[in-house]
This record gives C-alpha cells, sequence and structure tokens, in this order.
C-alpha cells in the first residue's frame, strides 16, 4: 500500500474480511480469543506463534485501527489507547524512568500541562516548560538527563506553532525524543514523522472520530518505541476497546475531506471576525496576518477547523456572547461536525493557576470556537447576532 495516496490509504488499508465476506469492517466484540490446543495456547502467551489471545493485548477491530493510521501518519507501527490522554501518559511511563527529564510546551492542552505537573513528576521526572515557538529555549532547557521532547503543534486555542524539522535537528543531536501531539491538525494535515519526530500522539476523540461519539488515543513511531508502549498499555489495561475502534476506524475513510471543509469553514469565518469592531484579535493560521502564516504554509497542508478570538470587555463579554449563541454548542469538545464555542480560560485551561494560563497567552476575553461542517454562513449569521 506503500505507493497509494493519501486518501486511497485512508480508506483501503488495514481493510479484511473475514469467512463472511462482508464490505464493511466487522466489530470484534470478544474479551478474549480461543486455542485449537494448549500447545497453540502456550505458543501464543510465548509469541512463538503470532495471534490474538485477549483484547488487552490485541483485537482485529483494533488492529485495523491501528494499520490505517500508522499508514497515514507514515510509521512504521501505532498502538491504540482508550483516549488522548492515555496515549500522552503511556508513551511518558514507557519510554522514561525516575531520573529524566522531560521538556514540553507550556502552549499545550490543559491536561497535558496537568498531568505533567500532578502525576508524571510524582515519579521523579523532572519537567521544564517553554514557550512552543522558542526554538533556543528548547535547546538551552536540555540537561544531560533529558529524554523527551514533548508538543503540541498548532497550539490550541492560539494556532502557536514551532518549526518541526529544526526542532528534530535540536533533539536528534542531544539523543532526545520528540513527541509530537498531531490532535489539532490530523495525518490529513501535517506529518511529523516526516519532518523528523520520532512520536506522534493523538487524541482520536477529536477530528479522527469527528463526530463527538467516542473517547479514543494512539501512538505512533518506529517499531520498537511502539512495542515499548504497546508493552505498558497491556500491563496497565487503557487499551482501546473494538467498538470505539470501529467508530475512529469510520472516522479516518473520510478524514480528508473533512479536514479541508473545516479548514474552509474556520477561514471564512477567521476573515469575518477581524472586520468586526467588538474583536480585538483573532487567532488563525490561516489568515494571511499571522506570523506564522509563511511556516506553517511549509510544514502543513491545510489550517484546521480552531478559530479563537479575543472580544473587548473581558470575560463578562465573552460571557455574553458565548450565552447568546443558537446554533452553536455550548461545550469544550472540538473537532465535532457540530460547531462548538467555549471560554477557554474556565473551561479548558481551568485547572491551570493563573501565571501558567497567562503564560500560554489565554486572556479573559478569549473565545475559542471549533468550526465543525455546517453551512458557515449560519455560523456567522449566529455570531453576528451576539455582537449587537
Ligand atoms: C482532547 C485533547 C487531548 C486529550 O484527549 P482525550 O481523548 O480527551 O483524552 C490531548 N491533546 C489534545 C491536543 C487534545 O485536543
Amino acid at each position: 500500500m506503500k505507493d497509494l495516496s493519501f486518501d486511497t490509504k485512508a480508506i483501503r488499508t488495514g481493510y479484511r474480511t473475514t469467512a463472511e465476506q462482508e464490505h464493511s469492517e466487522a466489530i470484534f466484540l470478544t474479551s478474549s480469543f480461543v486455542f485449537d490446543s494448549a500447545e497453540q495456547a502456550a505458543n501464543r502467551f510465548s509469541k512463538k506463534e503470532p495471534g490474538n489471545i485477549y483484547a488487552r493485548f490485541t483485537n482485529p477491530t483494533v488492529d485495523a485501527f491501528e494499520k490505517k493510521l500508522a499508514a497515514l501518519e507514515g510509521a512504521q507501527a501505532c498502538v491504540a489507547t482508550s483516549s488522548g490522554m492515555a496515549a500522552i501518559f503511556a508513551t511518558i511511563m514507557a519510554l522514561l524512568k525516575s531520573g529524566d527529564h522531560i521538556v514540553a510546551s507550556r502552549n499545550m492542552f490543559g491536561t497535558s500541562i496537568v498531568l505533567l505537573n500532578t502525576i508524571v513528576a510524582k515519579f521523579n521526572i523532572d519537567i521544564s516548560f517553554v514557550d512552543l515557538s522558542d526554538l533556543s529555549a528548547w535547546e538551552s532547557a536540555v540537561k544531560n538527563n533529558t529524554k523527551l521532547f514533548l508538543l503540541e503543534t498548532p497550539s490550541n486555542p492560539l494556532g502557536e506553532i514551532v518549526d518541526i524539522a529544526t526542532l528534530s535537528k535540536i533533539s536528534k543531536a542531544h539523543h532526545i525524543l520528540l513527541a509530537v501531539d498531531n490532535a489539532i491538525l490530523s495525518p490529513a494535515l501535517q506529518n511529523p514523522i516526516a519532518l523528523g519526530a520520532d512520536i506522534v500522539i493523538h487524541s482520536a476523540t477529536k477530528y479522527i472520530d469527528g463526530q463527538g461519539r467516542c473517547l479514543a488515543g494512539a501512538v505512533v513511531g518506529n517499531a520498537d518505541i511502539i512495542e515499548q508502549v504497546h508493552g505498558f498499555v497491556r500491563t496497565t489495561g487503557p487499551s482501546l476497546s473494538a467498538f470505539n475502534a470501529w467508530i475512529v476506524l469510520k472516522g479516518l475513510d473520510t478524514l480528508s475531506l473533512r479536514m479541508r471543509a473545516h479548514s474552509d469553514n474556520a477561514l471564512t469565518l477567521a476573515i469575518w471576525l477581524e472586520a468586526q469592531d467588538q474583536v480585538e484579535k483573532v487567532y488563525y493560521l490561516g489568515l494571511p496576518s499571522h506570523p506564522d502564516y509563511n511556516l506553517a504554509m511549509s510544514q502543513q497542508s491545510g489550517f484546521g477547523g480552531i478559530v479563537s478570538f479575543e472580544v473587548k470587555g473581558g470575560q463578562e463579554s465573552a460571557f455574553k456572547i458565548i450565552n447568546a449563541t443558537n446554533v452553536l454548542s455550548i461545550t469544550a469538545n472540538l473537532g465535532d461536525t457540530k460547531s462548538t464555542i467555549t471560554h477557554s480560560a474556565t473551561t479548558t485551561h481551568g485547572r491551570l493557576t493563573d501565571e501558567e494560563r497567562l503564560d500560554a497567552h489565554i486572556t479573559d476575553g478569549l473565545i475559542r470556537i471549533s468550526v465543525g461542517l455546517e453551512d458557515i454562513k449560519d455560523i456567522i449569521a449566529d455570531i453576528k447576532q451576539t455582537l449587537v
């Protein structure tokens, strides 16, 4: 399947049928698998013979999702997890040990910051936070025991980015693994591994599912890395269920079509917002006025569906606008066909300290919209009537 293009791989990779010759992938709702004989059972457990044993280890539906996502990210292997947070935690726990050091972007998903500061820190793993875009800050934060660079690009909600190819040169020079959370763009719009990253992490809950139906996550990378992460997952238990794997597998089929539509809608909205008096600033990478527009053009094939804007009047007017919407859903989720609106400072980033929030540039007047697939004219009209 190597020579096929992205859209074909998204539909054909990992596709298999059972003896029933069904055309849509079956869901293997089973917790365990039976063996022909005691000898076969022994061989499966001792890894002399490949094959399924128990669904915490492997499951054919989960395997189909893993193969397809690995192909789309251009990686050797993938392990699916029960959520995006499980994917981040499994990566850290599988690859690092007590006494190691992580350099992480301070412009990450709020729970990722909380995970590092409250859970990972308990295991004597030291963490330094740096500004995502500041390449020299990444390099100066490196210590003898640094094992991992961890980041999200573009960041959510502000769309800050880092030059992945240049950062990967720094990480390689110091024998540090570079892990990129690619949930915001998905493999349809950005392939960090092709740019030099070692690991790509996903919350498949977002665009990969694309319809807000279930939680799922994944880690992709080379076979050696994924074997270690898979070992952690099969032993500690955050494995992806077959049913949720089937949902995200179906999501991958239409991913690039949806990401293009999300991006088109988001750009239309961002351009309109920029022209509104009540709007102080619009954050969208696809606006040529964005300082990182050229870098984004060089490493992404689209700008994605997240548009954030700052309104005059701080939290009070932000809440007023959010409450006055009729079409948009007030929810912190993103990557759904339905457009969603949220006040980042009090929701997704609410558990950060004031200082962490300011460092991440999340101000009180900031509103984030995850632009869905409705007719963008209706979304603009809905926001317009809130700005009176
Ligand atoms: C949502 C999200 C996560 C966490 O994923 P869950 O599936 O909710 O556990 C991690 N990173 C990013 C960028 C996200 O948007």
